[in-house]
C-alpha cells in the first residue's frame, strides 16, 4: 500500500510538517548529521512566478524541516542545456534560489563533474553518465514542480530524477529515444538506480498549457508528499480527471508492474481537490477529447532574438540561427520539443505545419 498525502497550502506556509505526519515526519527520513540533497526542478533560468522551477519558498520550508531533523540541506539540479558553473549561476539567480541560499545559508551545488554508471535493472538504458552531486549525499529529497510537458504530457515525480543526467546528455537521449514510450521507459530505468527517499511536490503555483518551459502558471495551492513517485503521479492525474495510463511514464510503469496495488490518502482525497479545466499541452489534447491530436511541430515566431539556445540543445542539429533568427529543418526534426522547452523568449510555438 502506498500513501499519498495531499494538502491545500500556500507559499507563506507550505505546511511540510503536516503532509509528512502520516509518513512519520521528516525525522523518519533524515537522521542527525545527514547531508540531504534537495533535488529541485531547475529546468532553466526563469523567475519563480513563471512556475518553471520549484518555488524558493517551498524549498525554504523543506530545508527548515530537514534542519530541524538534524540534516544539512544542499540544493541541486542539472538544468537543460550546457551543465556549467556559468549556466548554474544564471539559473540560480533568476529562479530566486541564489537569494534563498544567501538568506538561509543553504549551499547550492556547483559541482558539474559526472561519472558513468551501469543501470543493472535498466530496460532501455543500461549505462549512463550521472552528476556526481547526486551521489555525494546521504539522502535525496525530490521536490518536483507540478507542470505539463509537451513531449511527456506531464512532468511530475517520475521525471524529476532525469535531472541527475548531466546537461546536454539529456538532449542526446531525445535522439536515442525519440518515441514518448521509449523515453518514458528510460526515465523509469533511472529511477531503478537513483531512488529518492521522499518526494514533496510543489503544486502551489503549477503550470498548465505548453509546459514545461513556456506554459501558463496556474494557482492550484497543492502540496503532495509520498515515498512512491508512481502513486504520487497517479494522484495528480486523478485531481485533473486525466486517466493515468494516458501519461507515457505511468503507462510504462503499469506494464512494468510498478503501480501500487492500492493508494491510501490519509489527508485529502484527489476528489477533494478536483480541478476542472486544467489545460494540457496541445500535444496531449486527445487525453481529454478522445480525438487524436495532429502531430505538432515547433514553429519559430517573430519573438525570436537569435540567442542560439535552441540550436545548442537540438539533438538532431535541425536548428540553425542565421541573421539573429532561428530556422528549423523539418526533415531532421524528431519533435522532441527540447527547443520549445529552453527558449528564453517563448518564441517557439507548437502547431501544425502545412505540407509543401
Ligand atoms: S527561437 Fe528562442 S531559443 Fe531559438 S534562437 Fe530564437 S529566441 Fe533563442
Ligand atoms: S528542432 Fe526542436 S523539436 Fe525538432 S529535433 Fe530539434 S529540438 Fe527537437
Amino acid at each position: 500500500m502506498s500513501q499519498v498525502i495531499i494538502n491545500k497550502a500556500n507559499y507563506d506556509n507550505p505546511e511540510i510538517d503536516l503532509v509528512l505526519k502520516p509518513l512519520g515526519g521528516m525525522e523518519n527520513f533524515v537522521k542527525k548529521g545527514d547531508k540531504v540533497l534537495l533535488k529541485v526542478n531547475l529546468l532553466s533560468a526563469k523567475e519563480p512566478e513563471k512556475a518553471v522551477t520549484t518555488h524558493p519558498d517551498f524549498i525554504r520550508a523543506v530545508a527548515k524541516a530537514v534542519r530541524v531533523a538534524g540534516g544539512s540541506p544542499l540544493i541541486g539540479d542539472s538544468p537543460a542545456g550546457l551543465f556549467s558553473k556559468r549556466a548554474l549561476k544564471k539559473a540560480y539567480k533568476r529562479s530566486g534560489l541564489e537569494e534563498l541560499a544567501k538568506e538561509e545559508e543553504i549551499p547550492l551545488n556547483y559541482d558539474t563533474d559526472s561519472r558513468k554508471l551501469d543501470i543493472p535493472e535498466g530496460l532501455k538504458l543500461k549505462k549512463s553518465p550521472f552528476c556526481d552531486f547526486v551521489f555525494d549525499v546521504d539522502k535525496i529529497i525530490a521536490l518536483p514542480k507540478l507542470k505539463t510537458h509537451s513531449f511527456q504530457y506531464m512532468t511530475l515525480a517520475c521525471k524529476i530524477m532525469y535531472g541527475a543526467v548531466p546537461g546536454l546528455t539529456k538532449a542526446k537521449y531525445h535522439a536515442k529515444f525519440p518515441r514518448n514510450m521509449s523515453f518514458a521507459d528510460m526515465m523509469l530505468d533511472i529511477l531503478t538506480l537513483i531512488k529518492p527517499q521522499l518526494y514533496l511536490m510543489d503544486g502551489i503555483l503549477a503550470m498548465e498549457g505548453q509546459g514545461p518551459g513556456g506554459g501558463d502558471p496556474v494557482e492550484l495551492g497543492l502540496v503532495l508528499a509520498s515515498t512512491d513517485p508512481v502513486a504520487m503521479d497517479i494522484a495528480v492525474c486523478r485531481t485533473f480527471g486525466i486517466e493515468p495510463v494516458g501519461i507515457p511514464v505511468l503507462k510504462r510503469a503499469k506494464i512494468r508492474n510498478l503501480w501500487p496495488e492500492q493508494i491510501e490518502y490519509p489527508l485529502l482525497q484527489p476528489e477533494d481537490v478536483i480541478y476542472k479545466g486544467f489545460k494540457l499541452p496541445s500535444t496531449a489534447e486527445h487525453l481529454l477529447t478522445g480525438k487524436k491530436a495532429p502531430k505538432k511541430s515547433p514553429i519559430i515566431t517573430d519573438k525570436c532574438i537569435g540567442c542560439g539556445d535552441c540550436e545548442e540543445i537540438c539533438p538532431k542539429e535541425a536548428v540553425r540561427v542565421n541573421d539573429e533568427l532561428a530556422k528549423i529543418n523539418y526533415s531532421k526534426c524528431i519533435r522532441c520539443y527540447c527547443c520549445h522547452e529552453v527558449c528564453p523568449e517563448n518564441a517557439i510555438k507548437l502547431g501544425t505545419i502545412k505540407a509543401k
